[in-house]
């Protein structure tokens, strides 16, 4: 049953479009965790990668048709909104403010945005303001990733790993790892195929590819 010491998953991204790898992470680390709600924040303006290339309101659109229907899933609007370029920083500072100090959040990360971490605007607050989630997609074994990580991140894994079931106790601070269904599925690779006329059917919902179609992004002349 739901309270308010039940996590809620926060799962930011450009979304650029959403595909079943970002669906799939949701949802497990939504059943794994016991989260209440996963809320999908699509990025404005990403401050490490430059600006998504797909009009804000297309991916927002995206995101809405593909998480109807699931009763956890939710899209938050506040980094589109902003007028200036969001950090993650930021996003949970406004977060707590809606949301309160006590209520526990999880960051949803694929095992390759966790590595970049140490690159993030203020990387380290991060711990104050929620837990992190670190979901294994293909490529990234948890049983050898340590290995390649940065000596910064592998202190962060030493002192703050637990089990998920810790997550309710407090409002942050906690790491947890869980291995997903491995999905090797990437935007870049959907939006390579459209811009080269070949299909992306099954990587995606199809009501997203009927609003690519609609709306003809990825296409050649939109690059
Ligand atoms: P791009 O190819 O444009 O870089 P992407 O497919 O990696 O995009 P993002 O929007 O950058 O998608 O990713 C948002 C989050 O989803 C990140 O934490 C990323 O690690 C995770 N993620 C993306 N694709 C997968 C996948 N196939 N399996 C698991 N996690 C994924």
């Amino acid at each position: 049953m739901a309270d308010a010491d039940t996590p809620i998953g926060i799962f930011g991204g450009t979304f650029d479009p959403i595909h079943f790898g970002h669906l799939r992470l949701a949802e497990e680390m939504g059943e794994a965790l016991g989260l209440d709600a996963v809320r999908f924040i699509p990025a404005g303006w990403p401050p490490h990668r430059g600006r998504p290339r797909t009009d804000a309101a297309h991916r927002l659109r995206m995101v809405e048709l593909a998480i109807a229907g699931n009763p956890r899933f939710e899209v938050d609007t506040r980094e589109m909104l902003a007028p200036r370029m969001s950090y993650t920083v930021d996003t949970l500072l406004s977060l707590r403010q809606d949301l309160g100090w006590h209520r526990p959040l999880c960051l949803l990360l694929g095992a390759d945005a966790f590595l970049g971490l140490p690159g993030w605007h203020r990387w380290r607050e991060l711990f104050e303001l929620t837990h992190i989630a670190i979901a294994h997609r293909p490529g990234y074994p948890q049983h050898s990733w340590k290995d390649a990580m940065p000596e910064l991140l592998r202190e962060q894994i030493d002192t703050r790993s637990g089990p998920a079931s810790e997550l309710a106790g407090s409002a942050g601070g906690r790491i947890v790892t869980h291995s997903i269904t491995a999905l090797d599925i990437s935007a870049t690779h959907i939006r390579d195929t459209l811009h080269s006329g070949r299909s992306p059917r099954y990587l995606l919902p199809d009501t997203v590819l009927d609003h690519i179609h609609t709306h003809q992004l990825y296409q050649a002349n939109h690059a």
